[in-house]
């Protein structure tokens, strides 16, 4: 038994029962693809994040399917009511922007539904993360999707600390507002690497700016890139750094504001590529001068 919904040959007049997992655009409709907008077509129904966002695309893609609000912390009888549906029906999941899971809802969906033993189809398509990629200039072989960096300042050095050792780009979401201030954060645990900020992807103001994270860090101190914002982080340097002592000195003192002497001296070690042992008894002095 096949489930695939489309071919363009042989357009089917339903879809299979099952969850169709529906990306949408990032900002220019005309990158909805044509099987994407089939399937919103045929689904009995559309799960969406937002009815007034996505009844503008669903009319764009001449759909008059009905739409019924879906979130991950929705009430778990929501879930398990659609999931019931994809029995006999064709359940479409579709967020306000690009790829459902990707920083969106679904993630809980597609696991029950894959629990319950229900067919299960992705329409792949835009993402912004991916998009950011394509025009960062930074390499692609390897790369850590970070979502939303958490606000508090805490919480997010040590969530950049935890991947600071790591050989490969990082990337981001964030809100143009909060954007200086990531930045400055990236640079003062993950050091001044490359980086890029990718801003308005395919819409009319579309923007990449690229440098050290200093610069961008300095160039959006003041006012924050207008718009929605990806952050890409090129890997740390293959090079050792040349460290200056005060330079050590100073992220040491910083680390260990957030992490016990041990802990610190490593987190230091690694971005600096310097022996962990040294800066432990180097951290110890710090510590009690
Ligand atoms: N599911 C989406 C995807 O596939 O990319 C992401 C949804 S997440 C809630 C929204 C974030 O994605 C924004 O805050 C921004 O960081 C990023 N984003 C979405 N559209 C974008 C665009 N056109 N240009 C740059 N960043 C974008």
């Amino acid at each position: 038994m096949s489930l695939q919904p489309t071919s363009t040959e042989d357009a089917p007049s339903r879809l299979a029962p099952g969850l169709y997992i529906v990306a949408g655009p990032i900002g220019n409709l005309s990158d909805l693809t044509p099987r994407a907008a089939e399937i919103l077509r045929l689904a009995d129904v559309v799960a969406v994040e937002d009815t007034r966002v996505s009844a503008k695309l669903l009319r764009h893609a001449g759909s008059e399917r009905p739409m019924i609000p879906y979130h991950d912390h929705s009430d778990e009888r929501v879930r398990q009511r659609l999931i019931e549906r994809m029995a006999g029906e064709a359940v479409a999941l579709l967020s306000d922007a690009g790829t459902p899971l990707i920083s969106d809802p679904g993630y809980k969906l597609v696991r029950d539904a894959r629990a319950a033993g229900r067919a299960v189809t992705t329409a792949p398509g835009p993402c912004a993360l991916i998009a950011a990629l394509t025009v960062a200039g930074l390499p692609t072989d390897r790369f850590l999707f970070m979502g939303f960096l958490p606000n508090k300042e805490k919480a997010r050095a040590d969530a950049l600390a935890e991947v600071a050792g790591l050989r490969a780009t990082l990337v981001t979401y964030e809100s143009g507002s909060r954007t200086g201030k990531t930045l400055a954060a990236m640079a003062e645990v993950l050091g001044n690497r490359e980086a890029a900020v990718a801003r308005e992807i395919s819409k009319a103001y579309e923007e990449v700016a690229t440098g050290t994270l200093a610069e961008l860090a300095e160039r959006y101190a003041e006012n924050g890139p207008r718009g929605e914002v990806v952050l890409v982080v090129g890997p740390p340097s293959d090079e050792p750094v040349e460290a200056a002592e005060e330079d050590v000195d100073a992220a040491l003192l910083e680390a260990m504001t957030r992490l016990p002497v041990s802990k610190a001296a490593g987190e230091v070690a690694k971005k600096y590529g310097l022996e962990r042992r040294a800066l432990y008894d180097r951290a110890q002095e710090l510590k009690d001068a």
